[in-house]
């Protein structure tokens, strides 16, 4: 089958097997060649392992720290005449690498969200991490939905304001279109729903099952990301529906550091950079505001990509600043480059001076485009898209 990408809205319906193989390939050399940091852990749960934050933070506990890793993801092979997801390529090549290194890493796919998904990841860290525990776990989940194990209720994560309808500027990042949105307010089942799907009740099951089975490491730590952003974005973002989610995961950090401490362990929410994944290209504003941010960044010589957010965020919380500098807050702020007082005056004028007119030369469409296009592994310039390979 010869693979090539279906962007259908902000989507890709087709993923290709050696493009994902590179981009985890890249991943893991740039970890290796950041290198280790001392006190790094050496057990690493990641739920949420196959893209994104997570697929990043694993790479860089496995092949920066030699860490034996478990991971938990909800991903899907492929058939005949269709490819697997992304994230199953990712999991599949990141396998192989650790393989080829000497790395034990071992993947549950299914539905983190389930008590039969946490049971299978406590066997697995009993069977497969040294000594049966686990030092570090990274909830780094971003999902649709969410059956909720008890009840069983299904609920759906919206992106919407709250409270007033939302009205901005958007780009349609394919067409380069400029736009303006209207999103109306959620309703306040749907808040709750967004809270029940990404805030911190099922990071905190996580912690008690593996609390309860007894396979956390003394002085265990625990983290979940969370985004702020600039002004531009926080009707839609911060002040939203999401937004509501991360103050739930806030306070949750704070109840899990309290189950903790006779562990002598912690939980903390990291602020990641906005960065394009998946979860991050169905949001509305934000591909626009990414596309200005990259052009700021990237002339200033301080754009970082999952990995090397990732590579910072062992650094900052395992380095020799113990503990890590937080926020007001207790969060780690991976996100301080970005919302660096300069880089956001200058995506704010931007912000207010962007037409359609001068849309490419002032924002990073053309680096957008390449981030999304490589998270579906194309766009890489030394892989054969015209190979005929089995999906
Ligand atoms: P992503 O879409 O790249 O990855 C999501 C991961 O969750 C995948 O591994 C997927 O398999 C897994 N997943 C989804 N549903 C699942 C389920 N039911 N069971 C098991 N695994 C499931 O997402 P991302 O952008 O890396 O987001 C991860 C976290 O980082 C989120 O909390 C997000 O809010 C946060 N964050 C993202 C950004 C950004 O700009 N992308 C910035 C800051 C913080």
């Amino acid at each position: 089958m010869i693979i090539q990408p279906k962007i259908r809205g902000f989507i890709c319906t087709t993923a290709h097997p050696a493009g994902c193989a590179e981009n985890v390939r890249r991943q893991a050399a740039y970890a290796r060649a950041r290198g280790p940091v001392a006190g790094a852990p050496r057990r690493v749960l990641v739920v949420g392992c196959s893209a994104g934050y997570g697929l990043a933070a694993r790479v860089a506990a496995a092949f920066a720290h030699g860490a034996t890793t478990v991971g938990v993801c909800l991903e899907r092979p492929g058939g005949d005449s269709r490819t697997a997801t992304a994230g199953w390529y990712n999991d599949t090549a990141l396998r192989a690498l650790a393989t080829e290194a000497g790395l034990a890493a071992h993947t549950i796919m299914g539905d983190a969200f389930s008590n039969e998904i946490k049971a299978l990841a406590v066997d697995a860290v009993k069977e497969r991490l040294p000594g049966g525990k686990v030092d570090l776990v990274v909830y780094s989940v971003a999902a649709p939905r969410r059956t909720h194990p008890v009840t069983g209720e299904t609920f759906s994560s919206v992106i919407k304001p709250v409270g007033e309808p939302f009205v901005g500027q958007t780009v349609n990042v394919q067409t380069g279109e400029l736009s303006q949105v209207t999103v109306q307010p959620a309703t306040e089942d749907e808040i709750r729903g967004t809270v029940a799907v990404m805030g911190g009740e099922d990071w905190l099951l996580w912690i008690r099952a593996l609390l309860g089975a007894g396979v956390l490491a003394p002085g265990a730590r625990t983290t979940a990301f969370s985004y702020l952003g600039p002004p531009q974005t926080h009707a839609i973002y911060r002040d939203g529906t999401i937004g509501r989610a991360k103050e739930d995961l806030d306070a949750t950090a704070a109840a899990i550091s309290g189950l903790l401490r006779p562990l002598g362990g912690r939980a903390f929410v990291s602020v990641n950079k906005a960065l394009v994944t998946q979860a991050s290209s169905a949001i509305p504003v934000v591909p626009l505001y990414m596309a200005l941010l990259f052009r700021v960044m990237k002339k200033k010589g301080t754009h970082e990509g999952c990995i090397e957010q990732m590579a910072r965020f062992y650094e900052r919380v395992y380095g020799p600043e113990q503990p890590f500098a937080a926020d007001g807050e207790g969060r780690l702020r991976l996100d301080d480059l970005e919302m660096d007082d300069g880089v956001q005056r200058e995506v704010a004028r931007l912000w207010n001076s962007v037409t359609q007119e001068n849309l490419s030369s002032v924002a990073d469409l053309a680096g957008y485009r390449e981030d999304f296009l490589r998270l579906f592994g194309f766009g890489f310039e030394n892989v054969n898209y015209g190979a005929d390979v089995q999906p």
